[in-house]
């Protein structure tokens, strides 16, 4: 099978009846970049930059910041790259901030990601002058994570603007264009996508998180790991709604939690009108191939009848109807 993924390298994710799925992958490390290559994804979907602060010993300073966005770009030549802004605190503590930081009982709701980053604008401040500086002469995408709210995407956005007009100011080269993106990881987001539809250059949801907030179960809790699955009525109904309200919005959407590096939730998600999906480096061989063995058409109606219908067992369903149409 593995050999059968290769050769899906070079060949396009279309789906039978003619329809072009992007597939990206979510990386964050120096040694992720040789993989959109290997894989042949079509870009870099997540960068999550807070790996390189959540290997280092100190506070990775602009300078090295700089260098390493340049390197990302620099690896993925003519591919997009979206730049998550640091997502920190929660599921993924910094040792060295947190002592700032007070002990919480539910770090996940807690104080993370851009909320760190609107309170601590000195940290977001050197990121965006960072990635704008290393985008020089090239288009820069920036998502920022957990938005709940239209004015922290403002506020967010007002940060990177202010070091971009800092930065003509010093008559640098600015990058040729910066797209802003939010991840929709707070289900109290997607009840503010008219608000957000002028403001959003793109839309990604994070499923991790968003299981994590609509089942109020927490993540990282192996107890409930197997207890809430992502093809269950809410997580599709859910996801099914956000893509339309997307599509009648003109926002351009995507998933970049892992349900999307699953074949058969995978399926679902196109299904469910998802035509965008950034997923771990393994899973694209897999995934192209479920892409090219499908029929949209059909895949899409055995959605609409399982989101009606509520059956006990979508997966199931799900499952049997995949191996009936051998996708
Ligand atoms: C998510 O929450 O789905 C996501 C992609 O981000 P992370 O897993 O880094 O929180
Ligand atoms: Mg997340």
């Amino acid at each position: 099978k593995r050999a059968a993924y290769s050769e899906l390298r070079d060949k396009e994710a279309v789906t039978k009846d003619g329809v072009r799925i992007t597939v990206n992958i979510n990386a964050g490390l120096r040694d992720d970049l040789a993989l959109l290559n290997l894989t042949g994804a079509d870009g870099i979907g997540l960068f999550r930059t807070e790996f390189q602060f959540l290997v280092a010993a100190t506070m990775p300073g602009r300078t090295a910041q700089t260098r390493f966005y340049r390197d990302v770009l620099d690896a993925a030549g003519d591919k997009p790259v979206i730049f998550r802004t640091v997502d920190i605190g929660g599921d993924k503590p910094l040792p060295y901030f947190q002592a700032s930081q007070s002990k919480e009982d539910n770090p996940a709701m807690g104080w993370r990601a851009i909320r760190i980053g609107l309170e601590r604008d000195a940290l977001m401040k050197v990121q965006a002058r960072a990635l704008i500086e290393a985008a020089a002469g090239r288009k820069l995408n920036v998502m920022f994570p957990m938005v709940a709210e239209p004015w922290e995407f403002d506020e967010a956005k007002a940060v990177f603007e202010t070091q971009r007009e800092y930065l003509r100011g010093q008559k640098k080269m600015l990058p040729s264009q910066i797209r802003y993106g939010a991840m929709l990881e707070v289900p109290a987001l997607a009840e503010c996508l008219d608000l957000m539809a002028d403001r959003l250059d793109f839309l990604s949801i994070g499923t991790n998180d968003l299981t994590q907030f609509l089942f109020a179960a927490d993540r990282s809790n192996p107890r409930l790991a197997e207890r809430f699955d992502w093809m269950s009525p809410a997580i599709l109904r859910f996801i099914h709604r956000v893509s339309g309200d997307a599509e009648r919005l003109g926002i351009s959407l995507g998933v970049c939690g892992e349900m999307g590096g699953r074949p058969l939730d995978a399926l679902a998600l196109l299904g469910l009108g998802v035509r965008n999906l950034s997923i771990t480096p393994a899973s694209v061989g897999p995934i192209k191939a479920m892409v090219r063995s499908l029929d949209l058409g059909q895949a899409r109606q055995e959605i609409q009848t399982i989101l009606k219908e509520a059956p006990a067992e979508p997966r199931i369903c799900l499952e049997q109807w995949a191996n009936k149409h051998q996708v």
